[in-house]
C-alpha cells in the first residue's frame, strides 16, 4: 500500500487536480490511500478571514468567503461537468454555511482562540478533499470520501496537536483498511484531525505531510510519496538560489534535520512515523509525472558533495540572558532552564557561559510572560529578524577543514555570523545570522559547495583573523573579563519535532 500525499499547489486548480488524478490512476495496483492539502493560498485566507472577523471586520470577512466559495464551485464545475457538480454543491454549500456562520460568530465575540482556529482552519482541507473525491469518480477511479477527523486522533495541543498512534491506529484499522481491503481508494484531508472526544485539531502548518506519514505508519504502508511542486529535496530553497540541485536520496536523519531546520518542503516532524517503522518516504513533483524525486530511507550512500543540503530558518529571535550583577553565579544556569521548562519553550541553538546564557527561538513561540520571568534574574535583551542557516550531511562527520570552509565561505559574502553550533556526533553546522543576510549567504555557500558539474570546490582562503571574524554570540557589554561560551547543541531527539511547525 503506498500513501500519497499532494499539497496546495497540487490540488490548486481544475488542470492541477486532473493530474493528480492521473498519478493516482498509475498507482492503481498499489493500493493508494490519498491525501490532500487545502487549495493553494486557501488556508492563509481563511487565517486572514479569521482575524478580520475577529477584529469585527466581518463584511470583509464574508466577502473573502465569497471568493473562496466561487473558487470552489468554479473547480467543481470544470472537473465534475454540470450534472455531478449539481450533486456536490449542497454539500460544499452546507460547508460555507457552518463557514459563514461560524465568521458571524468571531466578529460577535471578537475573539479567535486556537480551538476556534483549529475548527475555522479544517474547512480548507474538507473542501479540497470532498472536490478531489469527486473528480476521481468521475475519472473512474473507485475513491471514497473519508473524514480525517474520524482517523486522526490527537491530543488536545490545538494549532499543533500531537498524534495519538495506537487509537489512530485503531481507527485506520476500522475505518480505511475496509476500504483498501474493498479496493476502494480512501481519499481525505491532510492537516486536520480531533481528539478522542471528536473536538477538531489541527497539525500545526503545512502539516498534510505528517498526516500522510501517520497514516502510513497506522496501516503499514509500503511507502510515503510526497508529491509537491518541486522535483523532490532540493540541495537548496530553489526560491532562494535558482542553482539548487535535486538530492536523488538522502538518508532519513540528514532529512529530517533539514525539514527541522526550514526546508519547508517537508513538515518537520513528518519523517518521525517514518523512521519509527522504517518505511520509505519519496518526495515527487506532481508537474512532472515522470519524476523520480527524491527517495528518504534509513541509510542513503554518500553524497558526491561534502554537504547533502542547506537550509535557512527565518522568524528566529537570539535572547540573550546575562546574570544580574548581585545573582549568585551559581544555579543561574539552572534557574533559566528551569523557566524555559516551565513556559515549555523549545530552543533551538543554545550558547553557554558560567554567567551568561543566549538562545533561538522561532519569534512566533517566544512567550512575551518567558522574558518578563527572566528579567528578574538577569539582563534579557531579545533580538528579532534573525535566521539560522544549517549545512547537513552525514558525510562531514570526522573530517577537519570543514568547519572552517563554512565560515570563510559566508565571510567571503560579507555576512556576519552571530552563533554558532555544530555539535561532536551531529551532521550539520549551523549559525545565525540576519535574516537580511539570508538570501546572499545561502547563495554564495550552494556556490561553494554545490558547484556545478565539473567545477571543483574552491580552496579554502585563509584569512588572518582566524574564523573569518567570526562573532560567536553578542555579550553583554561591560564584561570583558567573563569567558567566551561554548556552544552546545541541543540533541534532536530532545526537540519537540511534533510541535516544531
Ligand atoms: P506543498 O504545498 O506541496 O506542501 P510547500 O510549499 O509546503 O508545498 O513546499 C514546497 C516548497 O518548499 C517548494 O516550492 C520550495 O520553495 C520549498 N523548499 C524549501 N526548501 C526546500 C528544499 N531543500 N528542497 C525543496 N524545496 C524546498
Ligand atoms: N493547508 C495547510 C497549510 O497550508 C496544511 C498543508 O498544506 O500541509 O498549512
Ligand atoms: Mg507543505
Amino acid at each position: 500500500m503506498v500513501v500519497m500525499k499532494f499539497g496546495g499547489t497540487s490540488v490548486e486548480s481544475a488542470e492541477a487536480i486532473e493530474r493528480v488524478a492521473k498519478i493516482v490512476a498509475s498507482r492503481g495496483t498499489r493500493s493508494p490511500v490519498v491525501v490532500v492539502s487545502a487549495m493553494a493560498k486557501v488556508t492563509d485566507q481563511l487565517v486572514t478571514m479569521g482575524q478580520q472577523a475577529a477584529s469585527g471586520n466581518c463584511e470583509v470577512a464574508l466577502e473573502s468567503l465569497e471568493a473562496l466559495r466561487q473558487r470552489h464551485h468554479l473547480t467543481a464545475g470544470e472537473l465534475l461537468g454540470k450534472k455531478r457538480a449539481a450533486t456536490l454543491a449542497p454539500k460544499l454549500e452546507s460547508r460555507f454555511a457552518e463557514l459563514e456562520n461560524f465568521l458571524r460568530g468571531l466578529a460577535a465575540v471578537r475573539e479567535l482562540t486556537p480551538r476556534g482556529s483549529d475548527f475555522l482552519l479544517s474547512f480548507g482541507e474538507l473542501l479540497s478533499s470532498l472536490i478531489v473525491a469527486d473528480a476521481f469518480i468521475v475519472r473512474g477511479l473507485k475513491a471514497t470520501w473519508v473524514d480525517s477527523r474520524e482517523c486522526l486522533v490527537t491530543d488536545g495541543t490545538h494549532t499543533r496537536a500531537v498524534p495519538q498512534m495506537s487509537e489512530t491506529r485503531e481507527r485506520c484499522k476500522k475505518k480505511i483498511a475496509p476500504l483498501i481491503s474493498r479496493k476502494q481508494i480512501p481519499l481525505m484531508g491532510g492537516f486536520i484531525a480531533a481528539t478522542a472526544q471528536g473536538i477538531p485539531t489541527t497539525l500545526g502548518r503545512g502539516g498534510s505531510d505528517y498526516s500522510a506519514a501517520i497514516l502510513g505508519a497506522a496501516l503499514d504502508a509500503d511507502s510515503i510519496e510526497i508529491w509537491t511542486d518541486v522535483e523532490g529535496m532540493m540541495t537548496t530553497d530553489p526560491r532562494l538560489c535558482p542553482a539548487a540541485k535535486t538530492i536523488k536520496q538522502i538518508s532519513f536523519n540528514e532529512a529530517a534535520e533539514l525539514a527541522y531546520f526550514g526546508a519547508k518542503v517537508l513538515h518537520p516532524a513528518t519523517l518521525l512515523p517514518a523512521i519509527h517503522q522504517n518505511i520509505p518516504v519519496y518526495v515527487l513533483n506532481s508537474r512532472n509525472l515522470k519524476s523520480t524525486g527524491t527517495e528518504i530511507t534509513a541509510q542513503a550512500p554518500p553524497s558526491r558533495d561534502i554537504f547533502r543540503a542547506i537550509t535557512a530558518k527565518t522568524g528566529i529571535s537570539i535572547v540573550n540572558v546575562v546574570a544580574s550583577r548581585g545573582i549568585m553565579v551559581h544555579g543561574f544556569l539552572r534557574s533559566v532552564f528551569e523557566a524555559l521548562d516551565r513556559h515549555s519553550t523549545s530552543v533551538d541553538i543554545v550558547a553557554i557561559s558560567e554567567v551568561s546564557m543566549s538562545f533561538t527561538m522561532e519569534t512566533k513561540r517566544l512567550p512575551k510572560a518567558l522574558l518578563t520571568e527572566l528579567e528578574d534574574i538577569a539582563d534579557v535583551t531579545p533580538e528579532d529578524k534573525q535566521a539560522i542557516i544549517c549545512l547537513v550531511g552525514e558525510d562531514i562527520h570526522g573530517k577537519p577543514g570543514i568547519a572552517a570552509s563554512v565560515f570563510n565561505t559566508v565571510a567571503e559574502s560579507g555576512v556576519n555570523i552571530r552563533m554558532i553550533s555544530q555539535g561532536a556526533s551531529e551532521i550539520n553546522i549551523s549559525f545565525v545570522v540576519q535574516e537580511s543576510d539570508v538570501p546572499r549567504a545561502v547563495r554564495h555557500l550552494h556556490e561553494h559547495f554545490f558547484p556545478v558539474s565539473g567545477a571543483k570546490v574552491r580552496k579554502i582562503k585563509s584569512k588572518k583573523n582566524g574564523a573569518a571574524g567570526i562573532t560567536q554570540t553578542r555579550e553583554a557589554a561591560g564584561r570583558g573579563n567573563e569567558r567566551r561560551p561554548p556552544v552546545v547543541r541541543l540533541k534532536s531527539a530532545e526537540r519537540k519535532a511534533a510541535g516544531a511547525s
